[in-house]
């Protein structure tokens, strides 16, 4: 910005503005590149300071005891700043705080934290210290306010850069769609305008992205040269493959295993189940199946991953590198969820008509600097910081009112990221795919092309990801932005589809028109507080359910037959027996538009063109008010067979959500995969429990006419690990003791241990906790704590984990899902890795089983996910590792022997938990 502004920061006892006290100011007053004056004090708050945020900022009682109040700085700290613009990081609070002492309240505000959002579009944070990182400012004191202030002046004079580095047509549509929004980055765009202008005749024209129009040069077509690959070839080239480095085994000979038994089986047109070793060397061997498969008999294989990490890992390493090493005759495309993709024809809309909101700018910003820097409409490129940017997102995003393509112009189709990543995918080798896209398989909206052979790696996953595949979802955010956006005659979805009759209709033939949108409008309006009402009324089920306590971050209720018996629901039973009644009027409505446009068509000659698009967006609409209508119906009623229905909030209430999923997923697998497919190969290292295939079989419907086999890792490519039982620990219910005792062992072993602690829990709070305990005592003692929920993308975690000397990484289970740590000598386990009892579809599955449902079901799903953490434990082939299970029932229970059974052989250790430090050494030290 021109002129003098004030970088400022503010810490503060809480988040809350209203009744959060002030404990530092930081301020500086700038001009270009120069820091004319700074300004610092710490301020005595009216209240405690919570260890939380003494934790965080290093702020103590005593450091604030002799301090000025904020009353008697506010004369200086107002003459200080003035009317000059206000510069800082989510800036927006630190305002409202001063501004509750009537300081600041006219003063433009820019916050770097808006900027960033849009001018750095794929970042995976975008925290201060995260972008001062990425940004090489240095930022020595986070969480201090001056350190902080100063560190977002320099951000933002990077960002300036970058604004004014912006073509001039695209800054100037961006300072018009964010002309009076209330956006905090409006007045910097508006001033680097005005600035880029001087010397400039005008702006131009908008910009036009030649990636959304025009079509995809033609794709390859499938060579037909075999490539024949020698698997001990590829086992070298695995050795040298990020990310594969400390694997040792894909060099030996099971990999030819895995490629032979997968291979076998599609040539003989069978299907199979087979167990390959752990890790990302399992991974690449079932990759490389499907590569050599697919090359060798010129016939599409669907390579289907459960994981994000795992998907990354075969998408961005591991078929490049057979790409290479094939000298580019491998193809591979990947069919993404549509929701990824970006809807040209939407965003034209939307670029149109001008946001509505200041997310929908935000949003809008983001995409167009996105494209100007060569992306190419996919949501990988870009990163949401909220679920109101996802939702903006969805609204421009293919997933929206069924974008089939008779629905779309050929040309526009050609040209649009959806149909290009299909066409790809038709003359592709390998389709690379998450499992739960299968889910769509034969229905309009599948991506994927026709294919017979499909290898599904992470499939002891399956299940689940197709019930994900399965699920739908009634976000009330969404809903009501929906309604909201019909009555809204200036913006709206009604704007889009008569402002462009406007200039074509006679007035009379207009205003009838204009007149029947008010009506729908007003009946929208009308919509809205009973929408919330509904919403409400469900919400207020999850407090009278059993469900929706513990500290996860969702809470969740299954709606089962009591949920419906109870007076919340009736309630909202009442709420939308009025709402299905409007939603029909709606979609009437908006089918006799329909109707009209299409007798204006007869008269019109100039509506010729803009009928089709006009009609499309009608019925659109219309089926989408059907779509709702159906659903929602679904769900009050439990209309349908063999469905789980949910509701789910986060934490803080501000979410809301109804879900549906499928509870019979074997019957669909067995329908559509073991019978529809010539050969499906399902691959995983979690299959068998204690070398018996039934339990996933029977979940899998794989039982007749499918082959199982196992591929082991040889002895000599094990770790050499010890499971050590501490006998003396509290049961996990005795929280208060249980906790106590769980610091004092981890403790206990970052003392000694020189090297590398993975500790993983079931819940997120537990970690919380104990990272609150123990990182001043363990950063004492030279470890470094790393905690998940702590900041931080898991990438740099796990580069610190890995470049620590001595390190102690907490994480739930979930959270290192399909992320594989080599160098983990000793990994502790805080409990046995149950299903949380609050998850909705997995009781519904465990009420299947009846009385037996404890063995049967979720005692045989907790042993599979206890191998999938003892596989965590990663020291390298002959060298020392150490389990320690922290959960008595390991030892106390009988059930606690199918756990211990289902391990490779190895030494196992019982004794006290004082004892334990000195076993581990011992065992480290024999090694
Ligand atoms: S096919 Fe779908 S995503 Fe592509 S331009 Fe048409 S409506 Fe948009």
């Amino acid at each position: 910005m021109r002129g003098e502004v004030i970088a400022l920061d503010l810490e503060t006892t809480g988040l809350d503005v209203k009744t959060a006290d002030i404990i530092e100011i930081g301020a500086a007053k700038c001009r270009g590149d120069e820091i004319l004056e700074r300004y610092q004090t710490l301020i005595k708050p009216g209240h405690a300071i919570p260890e939380i945020v003494t934790f965080i900022t290093g702020i103590k009682e005593e450091d604030v005891a002799e301090s000025p109040s904020i009353e008697s700085v506010l004369p200086e700290l107002a003459a200080f700043i003035g009317d000059r613009p206000i510069v800082g990081h989510r800036i927006e609070f630190d305002v409202q705080m001063l501004n509750r002492y009537e300081v600041a309240r006219p003063n433009p505000r820019v916050d770097t934290f808006e900027l960033a959002g849009f001018l750095l579009p794929n970042l995976g944070r975008y925290n201060l210290s995260s972008l001062s990182q990425e940004l090489g400012i240095e930022l020595t004191n986070a969480h201090r306010a001056l350190d902080d202030a100063i560190a977002s002046w320099q951000l933002y004079r990077q960002l300036w850069a970058r604004l004014l580095a912006l073509p001039l047509p695209l800054l100037a549509e961006l300072d018009q769609q964010s002309r009076g929004r209330a956006w905090d980055a409006e007045a910097a765009i508006s001033d680097a305008l005005i600035e880029a202008l001087a010397g400039a005749e005008a702006p131009g024209d908008r910009l036009d992205f030649p990636q959304l129009t025009a079509p995809l040069i033609p794709p390859p077509t499938p060579l037909t040269v075999h490539p024949n690959p020698q698997a001990s070839d590829l086992g070298a080239l695995a050795e040298k493959l990020p990310g594969l480095e400390g694997y040792p085994g894909a060099s030996g000979n099971w990999p030819a295993q895995v490629l032979g038994l997968a291979g076998a089986a599609f040539q003989r047109d069978k299907h199979l189940l087979l167990e390959t070793p752990p890790g990302p060397a399992g991974l690449w061997a079932t990759a490389l199946a499907a590569a050599d498969y697919a090359l060798t008999h010129q016939e599409p294989v669907v390579l289907a991953i459960a994981t994000p990490q795992s998907y990354e890992l075969v998408s961005k390493t591991l078929l490049p590198a057979l790409q290479k090493q094939w000298e580019g005759r491998l193809h591979f495309s990947e069919a993404l969820d549509r929701g990824q993709y970006l809807c040209p024809q939407r965003l034209a809309g939307l670029r149109e008509r001008g946001p509505a909101s200041v997310a929908e700018a935000a949003v809008l910003a983001k995409i167009l600097v996105a494209l100007q820097q060569g992306a190419t409409g996919n949501k990988r490129e870009l990163n949401f910081r909220n679920n109101q940017e996802q939702g903006v997102w969805a609204t421009l995003s293919a997933e929206q009112d069924r974008c089939e393509a008779s629905h779309c112009e050929e040309e526009i189709k050609q040209a649009c990221p959806l149909h290009k990543a299909y066409q790809q995918a038709q003359a592709a080798h390998i389709i690379l795919s998450r499992q739960s896209l299968l889910m769509h398989e034969g229905t309009g909206s599948s991506l994927l092309p026709q294919h017979q052979y499909l290898l599904i790696a992470e499939a002891h996953l399956l299940e689940n990801q197709l019930t994900d595949g399965g699920r739908y979802t009634l976000e009330r955010g969404r809903v009501l932005a929906k309604f909201a956006s019909f009555a809204d005659l200036e913006k709206g979805r009604l704007h889009d589809l008569l402002g462009p009759l406007s200039e074509i209709l006679t007035p009379g033939h207009y205003a009838k028109l204009a007149t029947f949108a008010e009506a729908i409008a007003e009946t929208s309006l009308a919509m809205l507080p009973l929408l919330r009402k509904w919403f409400s009324e469900l919400e207020a089920c999850l407090s009278h359910g059993e469900g929706g306590q513990g500290d996860a971050p969702l809470r969740k209720l299954r709606v089962t037959a009591p949920v419906r018996g109870g007076a919340p629901w009736q309630n909202a039973a009442r709420y939308w027996g009025k709402l299905r009644e409007y939603t029909e009027d709606l979609q009437a409505a908006f089918l006799k538009i329909a109707g009209a446009l299409g007798q204006l068509r007869q008269r019109y000659e100039d509506l010729e063109d803009l009928y089709p698009q006009l009609n499309k967006v009608a019925g659109a609409i219309a089926q989408d008010l059907q779509d709702f209508r159906d659903r929602a119906d679904q769900f009050m009623q439990a209309k349908q067979k063999h469905t789980i229905y949910w509701i789910e909030t986060n934490q803080e209430g501000d979410e809301l959500r109804l879900l549906s999923a499928p509870l019979q997923i074997g019957d669909w697998i067995e329908e559509k995969l073991w019978e529809g497919k010539s050969g499906v190969v399902m691959a995983s290292p979690y299959l068998r429990i204690q070398g018996d295939f039934q339990f996933m079989g029977d979940r899998l419907n794989a039982a007749r006419g499918v082959d199982q086999r196992a591929v082991e890792v040889p002895e000599n490519d094990r770790p050499n690990v010890m499971i050590y039982l501490p006998t003396d620990m509290p049961e996990p219910n005795q929280r208060t003791e249980y906790q106590a005792a769980l610091q004092a062992g981890l403790v206990d072993l970052a003392g000694f241990h020189w090297g590398k602690i993975l500790s993983l829990f079931t819940s997120n709070q537990q970690a919380k906790e104990i990272t609150m305990q123990l990182s001043e005592p363990l950063s004492q003692a030279g470890v470094d704590l790393i905690e998940s929920g702590s900041g931080g993308t898991r990438p740099q975690m796990l580069e610190r984990f890995q470049a620590a000397e001595r390190a102690l990484l907490l994480g739930t289970e979930f959270y290192w899902e399909g992320v594989d740590i080599p160098g983990v000598s000793l990994l502790t386990l805080a409990r046995l890795p149950f299903e949380a009892l609050s998850d909705p579809v997995g009781e519904a599955r465990s009420d299947q089983y009846g009385q037996d449902s404890f063995k049967e079901y979720t005692l045989n799903l907790a042993v599979l996910r206890f191998r999938q953490n003892y596989d965590r434990l990663n020291p390298g082939p002959g060298r020392p590792g150490v389990l320690v299970m922290f959960d008595r029932r390991m030892t106390s229970k009988p059930y606690g022997k199918a756990f211990l059974d289902s391990l490779p052989d190895g030494v196992v250790e019982r004794g006290p938990l004082a004892k334990m430090k000195f076993v581990v050494r011992d065992w480290f030290a024999k090694a």
